[in-house]
């Protein structure tokens, strides 16, 4: 089932997010985190696309090789940094060619500064708008788009991004998944910003689970997102313990994504950066009914510079 359909049938989604490894070291524990997310039979997995240069074909080798290799379901992310739209057109035939179905259109940052100055391609998109329409036009796939909770940083306020966002929903995507975020209030007035301008499109939350100070302090700065102060007093203080670090940072994300899903979020994407113990952890202990249960995580009737990888 795709996952437009997932969503569409009132079912949550639940997926997992990695990253193409440089070596052959992180090409062993991306197959050994494959099979253990595999287990927990997410929805779909994805893996990130590189800011530029060898990185993009791995990440659409990687993609095949899980559709041919593993059970598990593909969302293909494909930024338009540096590209033509004739590299485009042929990048999308590479997946389409993989069996894929389903792309995360993105624009992408400026490579190098991500907080630059943004330059399209001469011959390139200018706005992830633009290649949600031309990945439509290539195929029969399904189309997501980023979100951002506490806004994208280069929208001049909250009304630029809004309109923008829709605009992009309207030019085809069929759902959105988040940016990291640690409040759950940011993702819910986003929601209502969202509802009041007449775009409902679902939103899934993404997840990552802050275990390190700071990977996340860092994290949180090229990605724009409030590492609130508890958390980071708890991640401070547990700086040499990584086992301290790891329940701080666990506890967090798993308290979080409960008030997601009590307040009807439509799923969770875990951010992994190729490590899901944490993700497994959290979702194991939300006691999720799993895909092959059939559930799929029916939502209660009662009820309503992204990391691509570990810092250089
Ligand atoms: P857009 O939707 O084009 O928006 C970018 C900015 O332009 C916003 O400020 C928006 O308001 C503005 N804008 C949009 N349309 C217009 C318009 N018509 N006129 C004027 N301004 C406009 N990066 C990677 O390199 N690889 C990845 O794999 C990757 N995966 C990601 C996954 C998720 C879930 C998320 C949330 C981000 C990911 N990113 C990735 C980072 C993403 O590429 C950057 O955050 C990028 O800056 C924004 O991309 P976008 O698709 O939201 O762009």
């Amino acid at each position: 089932m795709s996952v437009k359909d997932v969503l569409a049938s009132g079912a949550r989604s639940y997926s997992f997010e990695f990253f193409p490894p440089r070596t052959a070291t992180g090409e062993r524990s991306l197959q050994e985190a494959l099979r253990r997310v595999e287990r927990v039979a997410p929805h779909f997995v994805s893996v990130t696309y590189g800011a530029g240069g060898s990185s993009r074909d791995r990440t659409v080798e990687i993609t095949r090789r899980i559709t041919e290799e593993t059970s598990l379901r593909p969302l293909a992310h494909l930024t338009a940094v540096g590209h033509s739209v004739a590299e485009l057109r042929q990048i999308i035939g590479r997946y389409a060619d993989a069996g894929v179905r389903e792309v995360l259109a993105l624009r992408g940052d400026p490579p190098g500064d991500p907080q630059g100055p943004w330059i399209p391609h001469p011959q390139g998109l200018r706005h992830a708008s633009d290649l949600v329409r031309l990945v439509r036009e290539c195929g029969a796939f399904d189309v997501a788009v980023a979100a951002f909770p506490e806004r994208h940083p280069r929208s001049a306020d909250w009304d630029d991004d809004i309109r923008h966002f829709v605009a992009k929903c309207r030019s085809g995507a069929d759902f959105a998944i988040t940016q990291m975020f640690f409040r759950a209030d940011d993702y819910f007035r986003l929601r209502d910003r969202l509802a009041s301008a007449g775009c409902h499109v679902p939103v899934i939350p993404a997840i990552m689970p802050a275990t390190h100070f700071d990977q996340i302090r860092r994290f949180a700065r090229l990605s724009n997102a409030t590492v609130p102060d508890d958390l980071a007093r708890r991640l401070e203080a547990a700086r040499n313990d990584p086992g301290q670090a790891h329940r701080a940072g666990v506890a967090h994300a798993t308290a979080l994504a409960r008030r997601l899903l009590d307040a009807e979020a439509p799923g969770l994407h875990y951010i992994t950066l190729n490590r899901p113990t944490a993700a497994l952890e959290i979702h194991r202990s939300l006691s999720l009914p799993t895909r092959a249960e059939g559930a799929s995580g029916t939502k209660d009737p009662r009820g309503t510079a992204r990391p691509s990888g570990p810092p250089a």
